[in-house]
């Protein structure tokens, strides 16, 4: 286990102005915190933050990075918290070490079931700070050093497997080559084992036999390049386990066939001489075709620069050969931290990670995703929200997304018949936004229908689609009723029977192909009965022709045989509640057919009617039919007018209240010294229950004037 000292003079070795005292309390206290615990190989916890973050300091981290490994278990897994690590350490390291947190929560859910991906995403959404995702990284890679001490073997199979699906590629992902290798192959050892052996058996035969080939080949292209004064590093390795274990599987080749195991650096001054290099190599050997990439001219989305070439090598074998800067080197084998290092050098003040940030940047905008960024767009930062099911099911969500969208990214039938929702285990409101990780709950009801209002709120295009077609036909249905019903009274004010016969020979002259839209435009208010009746037997002369009482509304209370009864009242259909009078069940109503916006319910005493009394064949006779009157959240609206004194609007609401009427909304529309004039919106279930209230209201010495609103 690394001391102390050696932590803290490593770091202050490339960051000499890394809080010293910072990193010593950060030490003990983690040591404390951990106390007597021990890992599965016995060795003390306290092991495992300090080779954490050990491992980080290898990538010249800033000291809050390290900081953050020495404390990364601690909130979850001993008595400190959140608030210790705050007033310690300081807000940043409480962040960070929160964020760590919640990634090794979400693991907890994470099963096979998952996808890969789309978990990999959410790590990268869910690590705002990109250090917490080096941390949790660098977190991963001590336990997988370690994974052969774990007893369980279901639990070292599920670790390994998670480690080759999610955090390898992430390792690559973010561009630091050597976590990556590494975690593939301890997860390999652990997975395929006996494949692993073979290779690496087959490797050390090969090596015994041609004795130490990469040490000779590197050396010739060392001679080679310095004979035409190129100075240059050669460097070569065999290819890990793991990768010739993949490329024999994708090339479906045996191990024999498989040629360029051996892979080898040039790394020179100049980029000038990363060309030199390749061309005196390429006049020295032989060239594989079609294997010759130049990312110096153009980069990789992560920045990486090389030359790659695949040639014939000294001994006739094929070797793979990848020429760059010592600067470019760095940046291959230590990530973004490396490029900075070199631009930068070490600065001050806290802008010196510039480097995350654009690292962050090319994982955000990188267009043309490459090997590196598994041709995946990355958009995760700004446009994504990922939320699992209760089953721990992953959704991936556009950002904003609500639990209504969530239900239709399940399933259509969800989404249709969603009444409400339970996030992270609590009841919320079904407009809520979503938020990354959030566990998301959906409850629903047979008879539940899409919401018109639904879409006012929700993002995602599969459920406005859904929305929009529910509502459509709904419309379309309740149109088509309305307009039956609609005929059929216009035909028995003038003592005919309505008979679709009788009709049938008409439609033409209204652009109409069958019964059905004729329905359509008289629910729709595009015809009138009128219009149908007087068609159909033109010996009606239309002077003859007259609401019958609908204008009139000095007639009895009594519905007469003529109206069209209203029930459901669904907004944005084909019947609207007028704004201006807000009928209530029990109000006298009459209907306003407008052109393409189906029937507009008014009272009798409304004042907007006077703006139709010139269009008759607009009006509708319509009564509330019995069904209404059970429904509850009609809104009626007040005309108030309150004394200005104390207590005065205490009094009035008392009133209400006691009227058991539910004030939805409240203005003031006037304000004198003595008196104010308010406005004030009301649901109850029907006309009965608001004139209650007036009643109560006019009795009551504070309360001056009290209207319904006439339009
Ligand atoms: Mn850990």
């Amino acid at each position: 286990m690394m001391r102390q000292y050696e932590l803290v003079d490593r770091v202050l070795g490339y960051d000499p102005g890394a809080d010293e005292s910072a990193l010593n309390r950060a030490y003990v206290f983690s040591m404390k915190a951990h106390g007597l615990q021990l890992r599965e190989s016995g060795d003390p916890y306290f092991s495992h933050p300090v080779e954490v973050a050990g491992i980080l300091s290898e990538k010249k981290l800033d000291c809050d990075s390290i900081i953050t490994g020495l404390l990364h278990d601690t909130v979850e897994d001993t008595v400190a918290t959140m608030e210790d690590i705050r007033s310690l350490f300081g807000d940043k390291v409480a962040r960070l070490v929160d964020g760590v947190t919640k990634l090794s929560q979400l693991e907890t859910m994470s099963d096979r079931a998952k996808q890969a991906e789309n978990f990999r995403k959410l790590l990268l959404a869910m690590s705002e700070d990109i250090r917490v995702l080096l941390v949790k990284q660098a977190d991963r890679l001590h336990n997988m050093r370690t994974l052969k001490y774990v007893r369980s073997d279901a639990k070292r199979h599920r670790i390994a497997s998670e480690t080759m699906d999610i955090y390898a590629p992430l390792a690559e992902r973010i561009g630091i080559r050597d976590w990556k290798d590494e975690l593939e192959d301890l997860s390999f050892a652990e997975l395929n084992p006996d494949a692993r052996g073979s290779i690496t058996k087959r490797l050390s035969f090969l090596k015994q036999r041609g004795g130490d080939i990469v040490g000779r080949v590197s050396a010739e292209l060392q001679e080679t390049l310095a004979g035409r004064n190129v100075l240059a590093e050669v460097s070569g390795r065999e290819k890990t386990p793991f990768s010739i274990w993949r490329k024999m599987r994708r090339k479906h080749i045996a191990f024999e066939q498989l040629s360029d195991i051996m892979g080898f650096r040039v790394v020179v001054g100049t980029q000038e001489e990363c060309y030199q290099a390749l061309g005196i190599i390429h006049g020295r050997y032989r060239v594989v075709p079609g294997r010759f990439k130049d990312y110096i001219s153009i980069p990789k989305p992560n920045e990486y620069r090389s030359l790659h070439t695949t040639v014939m090598g000294p001994e006739n074998q094929r070797i793979e050969i990848q020429i760059r800067t010592r600067e470019m080197h760095e940046v291959a084998e230590l990530g973004l931290a490396a490029h900075w290092h070199f631009k930068q050098g070490v600065q001050q003040d806290g802008r010196q990670y510039r480097w995350l940030r654009g690292l962050l940047e090319i994982l955000e905008h990188a267009e043309a995703p490459e090997e590196f960024l598994e041709n995946t767009k990355l958009e995760m930062f700004s446009d994504q929200v990922f939320c699992f099911s209760p089953k721990g099911e992953l959704k991936e969500l556009p950002r904003g997304a609500t639990p209504v969208d969530f239900a239709y990214a399940v399933h259509t039938e969800i989404g249709n018949t969603c009444i409400g929702a339970k996030i992270n285990g609590e009841r919320a409101p079904l407009r809520t936004e979503l938020k990354n990780g959030d566990q998301v709950e959906i409850v629903t009801a047979a008879d539940q229908t899409p919401s018109p209002a639904w879409e006012s709120f929700v993002i995602s295009g599969k459920a406005r689609a859904c929305i929009r077609r529910y509502v459509r036909s709904q419309q379309r249905a309740e149109y088509m009723k309305l307009g039956r019903e609609i005929v059929e009274k216009a035909f028995r004010r003038e003592s005919r029977v309505f008979e679709e016969r009788a009709v049938l020979g008409i439609l033409p002259k209204f652009s109409c192909r069958s019964m059905t839209e004729l329905y359509e435009a008289l629910g729709a208010g595009q015809i009138t009965g009128r219009d149908v009746v007087t068609s159909a037997f033109p010996e009606i002369r239309a002077s003859e022709y007259d609401a019958d009482g609908a204008s009139d509304p000095s007639r009895s209370d009594e519905p007469n045989e003529f109206a069209v009864p209203i029930r459901g009242l669904i907004p944005g259909m084909a019947v609207h509640l007028g704004t201006c009078c807000h009928p209530l069940p029990g109000d006298q109503i009459v209907g306003i057919a407008a052109t393409g916006r189906g029937l507009t319910i008014h009272t009798t005493d409304c004042e907007t009617l006077a703006n139709f009394v010139d269009v008759p064949e607009q009006w509708v006779d319509v009564h509330w039919d019995a069904s209404a009157r059970d429904g509850a959240g009609h809104v009626g609206r007040l005309l108030v007018t309150l004394s200005n004194s104390p207590g005065a609007l205490a009094a009035l609401t008392g009133v209400i209240g006691r009227g058991q009427g539910n004030i939805t909304n409240l203005k003031i529309s006037d304000r004198s010294a003595d008196f104010f004039e308010l406005q004030i919106d009301l649901e109850v279930n029907n006309v009965d229950q608001l004139s209650d209230i007036i009643a109560g209201l006019r009795a009551d010495p504070a309360v001056g004037l009290v209207e319904r609103e006439r339009g």
